[in-house]
């Protein structure tokens, strides 16, 4: 059963409190059993690791009521892998894959009544994170960690519809350097990104494109989401050492393939961003925000795409993923863990 007393259509990206979280937690060379609990708060050494050295990751993903009332989890085994990628650079305890999805399954089972109704085009956030908690004075990687997973219900991305965004170049500060952390959800890249997006912001631009901090010749990421765009019949999109392998864009990939799109997944050069027929950043929160421009302040050049409207591919894609997340559609790639 779904909860009533909230407005599901008009829910922001914010934090609703929910019933219960879950936790386990890394001592002594092992992961506790997972607890659920109602507390909100952590508690911790003011020496841990993650307040210090930034031993701190984390994920994103939603839950879905489906067309059937069922509860759906997308690709968790994905999530499970990628926070061990980002443990793994970062030092920390690796949470067994089974350790993951098992918390998710039972913080999001034991939230039931936060998940959405269908048709309200809302879901329920999921927000794994992992931190060092052990102290440490030495810049050296903690024994202790903390895993917590907890839940917030989210309203639909798009309140008035499949909305082109306005998106602004910044060459003047990177997010991730070029060898450095940017293929790991890890929240210092996000602390690194928060001043090109508030000067994004001021100047009206709702994300900032990102080119190589190399170079300047190449794109990279687009805000917290991949960047991709279509020419030709061909799904094209960067790869680049610094952009976070989205799960959404690894989807979006098999889907476009399917579709009769040619993938590619190789270096973009700035030159092509005159050459696209779409362009579209993607991710868990919106699966894909259309680019209807692309701003370079530095050359005054504006890129423009379907005349400021989605483009054919971006709403095909955008339809197809998300049918799939609520169960409209087959999960011909057993992408969906049913609850
Ligand atoms: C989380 C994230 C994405 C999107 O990944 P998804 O798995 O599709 O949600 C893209 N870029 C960055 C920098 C991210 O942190």
């Amino acid at each position: 059963m779904t909860d009533t007393n909230l407005d599901w259509k008009n829910l922001s990206f914010g934090y609703i409190r929910t019933d219960f979280n879950i936790r386990s937690y890394f001592r002594d060379g092992a992961w506790t059993k997972p607890e659920l609990t109602s507390d909100e708060t952590v508690t911790m050494h003011m020496a841990a690791t993650a307040l210090h050295y930034g031993q701190e990751a984390f994920e994103g993903q939603k839950a879905f009521r489906g067309a059937d009332g069922k509860i759906r989890v997308f690709r968790i085994d994905e999530n499970a892998k990628r926070l061990r990628a980002s443990a793994d650079y970062l030092k920390m305890a690796m949470p067994p894959v089974e350790l993951f999805t098992d918390m998710v399954r039972q913080v999001v089972r034991a939230n039931e009544r936060f998940v959405p109704p269908y048709g309200t085009g809302a879901s329920l956030y999921i927000r794994p994170v992992l931190f060092g908690t052990g102290p440490q004075v030495g810049v050296k990687p903690a024994s202790e960690y903390l895993l917590i997973v907890f839940v917030t219900p989210v309203g639909p991305y798009y309140k008035e519809g499949f909305n082109p965004i306005r998106v602004i170049i910044d060459r003047d500060h990177d997010r991730a350097a070029p060898l450095g952390t940017g293929h790991i959800k890890a929240g210092g890249n996000y602390g690194a990104s928060l001043t090109s997006a508030e000067i994004g912001h001021e100047k009206g631009y709702p994300s900032v494109l990102y080119l190589d901090a190399k170079e300047k010749k190449h794109i990279d990421e687009c805000g917290a989401a991949n960047f991709f765009a279509i020419r030709d019949g061909r799904y094209i999109t960067p790869k680049s050492h610094s952009v976070l392998p989205s799960i959404t864009n690894m989807s979006l990939m098999t889907l476009a393939a399917e579709m009769g799109l040619q993938v590619e997944q190789r270096v973009v050069d700035y030159d092509e961003l005159g050459t696209f027929d779409e362009a579209g950043s993607c991710g868990t929160a919106a699966v894909i925000s259309p680019i209807g421009s692309i701003y370079d302040p530095e050359n005054g050049r504006t890129f423009a795409y379907n005349d400021g409207k989605p483009g054919p591919w971006c709403e095909k894609l955008y339809h197809k993923l998300r049918a799939i997340q609520y169960g409209e559609e087959p999960d011909t790639h057993g992408w969906m863990t049913v609850l």
